[in-house]
């Protein structure tokens, strides 16, 4: 699919909670729904600040299932916030990962309980290098149906 990348179009201030010292993803989402010109198929907002959703501490990244919108963070992801010494090829494979996984979720796709697919839910950084890339063969399927679905 092509891909065009835009600058940031506007301002996360909004979206601080100072309590919780974090940023509302599901605002963000808001926010780049009112940026996603009609034309584009999907949205991903890419972000180092820690994000949240009021029911969890904290998430890797949120998405509209069946939407346009998604958005990941690579704060919980990077080697360093745990004391670890940094790794950018880690943080690189994490944050892809999770982005590909927050995507598939636009296109209608849910948890899976296969621990090797991208579509595994894990909840700590560490535990996200045991999924792939990839998609499992049900998930597969599904991913090919819904966007044939979402083609037509
Ligand atoms: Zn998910
Ligand atoms: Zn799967």
């Amino acid at each position: 699919m092509p891909v065009s990348i835009r600058p940031e179009s506007f301002s996360l201030e909004e979206g601080f909670d100072p309590v919780r010292n974090q940023y509302n993803s599901t605002w963000i989402l808001s926010k780049l729904l009112q940026e996603v010109p009609e034309e584009d198929c999907k949205i991903l907002g890419v972000t180092s600040l820690d994000l949240f959703v009021p029911v969890l501490t904290f998430v890797f990244g949120e998405a509209q299932l069946q939407g346009k919108a998604a958005v990941v963070s690579s704060y919980r992801l990077r080697d360093e916030l745990y004391g670890l010494p940094r790794n950018p090829e880690r943080l690189r494979e994490r944050l892809e990962k999770e982005a590909i996984h927050e995507l598939a979720h636009t296109f209608g796709l849910v948890h899976c309980r296969e621990p090797q697919c991208v579509m595994h839910s894990y909840t700590y950084a560490e535990e996200v290098d045991f999924k792939s890339k990839d998609f499992c063969s049900t998930c597969t399927v599904l991913l090919a149906q819904n966007k044939k679905q979402a083609a037509s």
